[in-house]
């Protein structure tokens, strides 16, 4: 099998997209440059001023129009997803099908967390009617990873237009014919202006975005390129919301129902060869369930095989570059005396990796400080569940977790320093639309999903009218010295008491 670089891949003006499992062909793309990425941000631009003029409920009726689109053409869109990532076609399906919800519940509850609302009002201000509103901000620039190709963009991209906001999306290089799918499905349901619109390339047309003065980048990918993105962006004060990286870990208790903790942890684990950005790559597993806890988890992983072909439970590794960074943490833990209770060095074999479980590695080694992005799990024997949190907490990334225990589940979670947590499951939160998704620390800053993932694309806008003339004129120069006097003794009697 052969998997172009990305070196190999780019010509001046067009790239090749090859897919990960058989290395065939997919699609060409054009690499644009900054200046057709201004061009297709001034096109937004106009098309935005049209959007955001569209009442709450109109732009749900085109969003509901698009989510049927892709509802009714599943099997196309995943079909695509799995030629690009190499991910199984199911599991492509069901992604896909995840971000249905989102669209849903984003368009649906737009007008009631924007839209104007009153605001109360203080004792010195009893004359004013207060109200806030959240305006969209004009041009959204998202830019998406390989892993979730439609899920992960469709969860800033739905929110931003929802938002009343247009979006230029700049896809992975990896996976441009997916980002494409979706804005010409969108373009059949507002065919009236380019309000979604695409631009392809490497990471250069993601920084000519950056740097092009849209009013806000989402981005999603490493915590490495988020920097870059963050520092990019400076430039023109253009904020940002980053969905990073993660390194989860998933905390066993001696209460835990083992079977489903043993298959919530290979599923979090391996599925989507353990390229999920919220997937478990830690467990720590409480020292009286350990052995039996283990036992499980390892006969549930031997049994899925990764390969390249329609029957394997887990795909090929889609970033030619993982393999060597999967081969890395595994070498180096068994190095350290780590073991290898499955899998091992002989796991990787060219872009497939078999599901692997290392036990008794040190803490300090990159198995379990990096993101290793492969079908690996570290299992680490913990003396109680305050060394299960110490540990877990013990990283610099906070995006997800997940507890296992039948009692304890939601006082361990709490202790948890990460974005979402998830109790006696794993991938729940992601699929519940109201809940925000974003994490902590390394992972990056911002929401999206929920009404969190509503604002985070708007900018409050406060409107205060005065309804009548004030008792005590304050804002004035003919304010007398009886007003300030009475000001006093009503401010004493307010907050003098605390
Ligand atoms: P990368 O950071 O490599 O790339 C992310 C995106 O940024 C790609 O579209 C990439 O383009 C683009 N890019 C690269 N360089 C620049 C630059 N200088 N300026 C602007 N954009 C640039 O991430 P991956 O695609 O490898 O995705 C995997 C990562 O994403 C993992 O760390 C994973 O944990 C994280 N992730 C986080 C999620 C979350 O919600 N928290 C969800 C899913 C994934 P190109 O590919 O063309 O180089």
């Amino acid at each position: 099998m052969t998997t172009s670089t990305r070196d190999e891949r780019a010509t001046a003006d067009t790239f090749e997209v090859r897919s990960p499992s058989t290395g065939d062909l997919v699609g060409s793309f054009p690499t644009h440059t900054a200046d057709d990425v201004a061009a297709t941000v001034a096109r937004a631009r106009v098309a935005a001023d049209w959007w955001a003029g569209l009442t709450f409920g109109e732009r749900a009726k085109r969003l509901d129009r698009f989510r049927g689109i892709i509802a009714r053409r599943l099997a196309q869109l995943a079909g695509i997803m799995h030629e690009e990532t190499g991910k199984p076609h199911s599991d492509a399906a069901l992604e896909a099908s995840l971000a249905l919800d989102h669209c849903a519940w984003a368009a649906k509850h737009a007008d009631q967390v924007l839209g104007r609302r009153r605001a109360g009002v203080g004792l010195l201000t009893l004359n004013q009617a207060a109200s806030v509103e959240y305006r969209p901000l004009g041009v959204v620039g998202v830019i998406g990873p390989w892993n979730y190709p439609v899920f992960t963009p469709l969860g800033s991209i739905v929110y931003a237009l929802a938002a009343g906001n247009a979006v230029v999306f700049k896809p992975s290089e990896f996976t441009p014919g997916t980002g494409s799918w979706l804005v010409e499905a969108f373009a059949q349901v507002v065919p009236e202006h380019p309000v979604f619109q695409l631009i392809t390339g490497d990471g250069s047309t993601g920084a000519a975005l950056c740097a092009s003065g849209v009013d806000k980048v989402a981005f999603t990918g490493s915590t490495a390129t988020a920097k870059k993105v963050m520092a990019g962006c400076s430039e023109t004060l253009t904020p940002i919301v980053a969905e990073c990286g993660g390194k989860d870990a998933l905390l066993v208790d001696t209460d835990a129902d083992l079977d489903s903790a043993a298959d919530a942890a290979a599923w979090a684990g391996m599925a989507n060869a353990g390229q999920s950005c919220i997937g478990t790559e830690r467990v720590y597993v409480h020292a009286d369930v350990y052995d039996a806890f283990v036992e499980k988890l390892v006969k549930i992983a031997r049994e899925q095989r990764a390969g390249t072909d329609p029957d394997a439970k887990i795909g090929p590794i889609t970033l030619p570059s993982q393999v060597e960074t999967i081969r890395r943490h595994i070498n180096d833990a068994l190095r350290r005396g780590g073991r290898a209770a499955l899998g091992g060095p002989d796991a990787v074999d060219g872009n497939v990796v078999q599901p692997c479980i290392l036990t008794n590695v040190p803490e300090d080694s990159p198995a379990v400080t990096e993101e290793t992005f492969g079908p690996t799990l570290t299992v680490t024997k913990v003396r109680d569940m305050d060394d299960a949190v110490a540990r877990a907490n013990a990283t610099t990334y906070g995006l997800g977790a997940a507890v296992f225990s039948k009692k304890r589940g939601a006082e361990i979670a709490d202790r948890l320093r990460c974005g979402m947590v998830a109790v006696n499951a794993v991938f729940n939160f992601p699929q519940i639309p109201s809940l925000p998704f974003g994490g902590v620390g390394d992972s990056g800053f911002g929401r999206i999903h929920g009404p969190d993932g509503l604002r985070e694309f708007s900018y409050a806008r406060s409107v205060a009218r005065q309804r009548f003339t004030p008792p005590l004129a304050l804002t004035t120069f003919a304010r007398t010295a009886k007003t300030d006097s009475l000001v006093a003794k009503i401010m004493t009697l307010l907050h003098g008491r605390h």
